[in-house]
């Protein structure tokens, strides 16, 4: 297990004023129609307890800024060694070595480079700076019957800023969704629970061991989070990432229809999302290792198969999406 619930660490001074607390984003995204009903904005949040095998944004795991190298966009420049004060940088024929032990992010090597082939990910924001980056799809929202979504990595471990985020798109009227793998301080979900109009809910699995095998930590918790969600009457859609050899069997997904059914009154949706295996690059330009690494996708048989054993449980609205293969 790598933390409790209760135990999410937050920087966020207690005394500032409405606007003014800051965290750490590590994209704001656009024209999303994938986080919610309609066309939406979806702010990823820094910072997750989780660390599932599949993870598809391993950039928003810590809860600190990182740099990212490249390989494809480097011109071999070294204007980033020349101004990095640290002397954390290595041009090698393997490529660029980062010394992230040195490395203090402080973004001058992502400033010299001529080629962009450096980034910082992770941005400190103002609840009130984030704001006006997604007020600017304002006419958007209002025409498709979208709004503003909260993600991550886990929104709930900056629960300051995010409730001052979600306070402000509710003044403006938009309509807020947060997105959450239900590992949670109970205090932190209550809060945003209260400023969110629905909530998208992960469930990877209702096998405690295979749980633990899989995103690092206990699955009941997320069980007493979501039944949390679920008596709040908001409306709920459940998702399950769809990963081959962990959660595709239809057994699984099977368990967590049931649970859905019989335990999450508010559920009004249950999408199956099929694995996605392009985020290799990113965890290569984090030094990370992806174990997932050439596993081919699933099949679109594969996916019909599974939503119709969900739906045979009498789970309502099963859905899928995402990436497959022909065969
Ligand atoms: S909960 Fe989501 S962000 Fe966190 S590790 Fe799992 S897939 Fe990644
Ligand atoms: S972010 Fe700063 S310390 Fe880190 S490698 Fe770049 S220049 Fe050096």
């Amino acid at each position: 297990m790598r933390s409790s619930p209760g135990s999410h660490t937050s920087s966020e001074p207690e005394a500032l004023k409405a606007g003014d607390v800051t965290g750490i984003a590590f994209n704001i995204q656009r024209f999303s129609i994938e986080d919610g009903p309609g066309i939406r904005t979806t702010v990823f949040m820094k910072g997750c307890p989780l660390r599932c095998k599949w993870c598809h944004n391993p950039e928003g795991l810590t809860l600190k800024p990182e740099l990212m190298w490249f390989d494809v966009r480097c011109i071999g420049a070294r204007d980033c060694i020349d101004a990095c004060p640290k002397d954390a940088l290595r041009l090698t024929p393997e490529g660029l070595i980062i010394d992230r032990g040195r490395c203090d992010v402080c973004g001058l090597c992502q400033e010299a480079c001529p080629a962009g082939a450096i980034e910082v990910v992770g941005k400190e924001y103002t609840a009130r700076q984030a704001f006006d980056e997604v007020k600017r799809d304002d006419v958007f929202y209002k025409n498709s019957g979208g709004g503003v979504t909260v993600s991550g990595g886990e929104p709930t471990m900056q629960p300051r800023f995010v409730a001052e985020l979600l306070a402000l798109c509710r003044e403006a009227g938009f309509h807020t969704a947060l997105d959450t793998c239900g590992y949670s301080s109970k205090e932190a979900l209550v809060r945003l629970l209260e400023l969110s109009d629905m909530v998208l809910l992960d469930l990877k699995t209702m096998d405690e061991g295979l749980h633990r095998e899989i995103t690092g930590v206990e699955l009941g918790p997320i069980q007493d989070n979501a039944r949390l969600i679920s008596s709040s009457g908001k409306p709920l859609w459940v998702r399950t990432p769809v990963i081959p050899g962990y959660t595709n069997s239809e057994e699984n997904i099977r368990e967590i229809s049931v649970f859905i059914r019989d335990e999450l009154a508010s559920a009004e949706r249950y999408d199956l999302l099929s694995f996605n295996n392009t985020c290799g690059s990113k965890y290569r330009r984090l030094d990370l290792v992806w174990e997932l690494e050439g596993e081919p996708l699933l099949t679109s048989a594969e996916m019909g198969l599974l939503a119709r054993a969900a739906g045979d449980t009498g789970v309502h609205n099963v859905q899928w999406s995402g990436a497959t293969r022909s065969k």
